[in-house]
C-alpha cells in the first residue's frame, strides 16, 4: 500500500499529467477548428484535412478516456479509496501505481480483466 508521502507525488503525478492532457485537448480542438475554417478554400486539400481531422479526433478521444480516469483517481485519492483494487480489494503494488499512476485494478485482477475483453 501506498503511504503518504507516495499518495502525495502520485496525486502531484496526477494533476501534472491532468494539465497536460488538458491542454492537448485544447490544443487539438483549435487546430480541428482551423481546419474547418479553411474549408472553403479551393485550394485545400480536402482528403488531407479529413484524414488529419480524423486522427486528431481518435487522438482526442483517448486523451478525454484518459482524463476521465485521472479525474476519476483524482476522486478515489480524496474518499482515501485510492490504492486498492476495485475487483479484489487488495492493494495495488506501488510500482505498478507509479507506472500507472490511475490504475484501478492490481496486476492480477488487471490481467483477468484484460483476457475477458
Ligand atoms: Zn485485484
Amino acid at each position: 500500500m501506498a503511504n503518504k508521502k507516495q499518495l502525495e507525488e502520485l496525486r502531484e503525478v496526477l494533476i501534472e499529467r491532468k494539465e497536460t492532457i488538458t491542454n492537448s485537448i485544447n490544443d487539438s480542438r483549435n487546430s480541428i477548428d482551423s481546419l474547418k475554417n479553411s474549408e472553403c478554400n479551393d485550394e485545400f486539400d480536402y482528403a488531407e484535412v479529413s484524414s488529419d481531422s480524423f486522427k486528431e479526433g481518435i487522438i482526442a478521444n483517448q486523451q478525454i478516456k484518459e482524463l476521465a480516469e485521472i479525474e476519476d483517481a483524482i476522486k478515489r485519492m480524496d474518499k482515501g479509496t485510492y490504492g486498492t483494487c476495485e475487483m479484489c480489494d487488495e492493494s495495488i503494488a506501488i510500482g505498478r501505481l507509479r507506472a500507472k499512476p490511475f490504475a484501478k485494478y492490481c496486476t492480477p485482477c488487471r490481467e483477468i480483466y484484460e483476457a475477458q475483453k
